[in-house]
């Protein structure tokens, strides 16, 4: 959507951007254009606001859903595309992602500009939820965007960069100046994809991460400690997976990471 054509819509409706919500709405078409063609099948948009590029969306996909919390825009998003989109009004952290996946036939791709005062916290969620995912095309702050291409041993390396880099390959769409949004925020964004894997799924591997990585400055064995595991266990494990006790979880690979966790799922804490 045009600046003039964003402008016009809120003026009609009576609304200004709300600032809490992250409302920095695209106004860059090409780029919308872009995130559309990376989706393949039925597409959960988080996010929609005004609808930019759910527009982008339903010209391309058969099913379309989007979640987004603003009631105000849920109205404009009603008004312009009526029974097209499949609009859940609700906040991303609360709904139950899977359960609308499961009910586009799974397999779905997710989309979004992501508000950027949560953008780790849904996409913890997106990974997490059980759903189908086969892709993500994700708009987000650049900062934000380094935890997902964090090595062991980085200052942001953790338990997303983990959970990303082991369930999806991550890359680099688009990159965007500040200038392509309305209000324009404070820094630039950067468009990533990730493509699912064929990683065996570990459902203990959130839980072991969050417990690792509680600390920082700790040690893996004091850390996971603290979450329950015996030093015996733990002993046993770290032999097992052929790292050493003492290390700091910032320095463990995902590969490693997820064999920890698959210890644990095989053989309890
Ligand atoms: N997709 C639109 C665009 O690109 O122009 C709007 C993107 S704007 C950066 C983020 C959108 O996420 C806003 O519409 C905002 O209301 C919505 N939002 C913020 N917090 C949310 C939450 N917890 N759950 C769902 N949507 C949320």
């Amino acid at each position: 959507m045009s600046i003039a054509s964003i402008k016009a819509q809120l003026a009609q409706y009576g609304l200004t951007p709300n600032k809490a919500l992250g409302q920095n709405f695209l106004t860059d078409d090409a780029a919308a254009e872009e995130i559309a063609a990376s989706c393949k099948g039925a597409v959960i948009e988080i996010g929609p606001g005004m609808g930019a590029l759910t527009e982008k969306l339903l010209n391309r996909q058969e099913q379309v859903a989007a979640v987004e919390i603003d009631r105000r825009m849920a109205d404009i998003l009603r008004d312009r595309f009526g029974e097209r989109l499949m609009l859940i009004e609700g906040d991303v952290l609360k709904a139950d992602i899977k359960d609308i996946a499961d009910s586009l036939g799974g397999d779905v791709s997710i989309a979004g500009n992501l508000p950027y005062y949560i953008t780790s916290p849904i996409c913890i969620r997106l990974i997490t939820c059980g759903a189908d995912i086969r892709s993500m095309t994700l708009m987000m702050q650049k900062e934000a965007a380094e935890r997902f291409f964090a090595k062991p041993g980085d200052r942001v390396y953790g338990p997303l960069t983990v959970l990303a880099q082991y369930y999806y390959d991550v890359s680099t769409l688009l990159k965007l100046s500040r200038e392509a949004y309305y209000p324009q925020p404070e820094v630039d964004s950067v468009v990533i994809t990730l493509a699912r894997r064929n990683a065996e799924p570990h459902p203990e591997l959130h839980r072991l991460l969050e417990s690792a990585f509680a600390m920082r400055r700790k040690t893996l064995s004091n850390n996971l400690k603290a979450a329950g595991i015996s030093d015996a266990r733990l002993n046993e494990i770290c032999e097992k997976v052929g790292i050493a006790a003492n290390i700091r979880a910032e320095k463990l690979t995902p590969a490693q990471f997820a064999a920890i966790a698959g210890e644990i799922e095989a053989h309890g804490k």
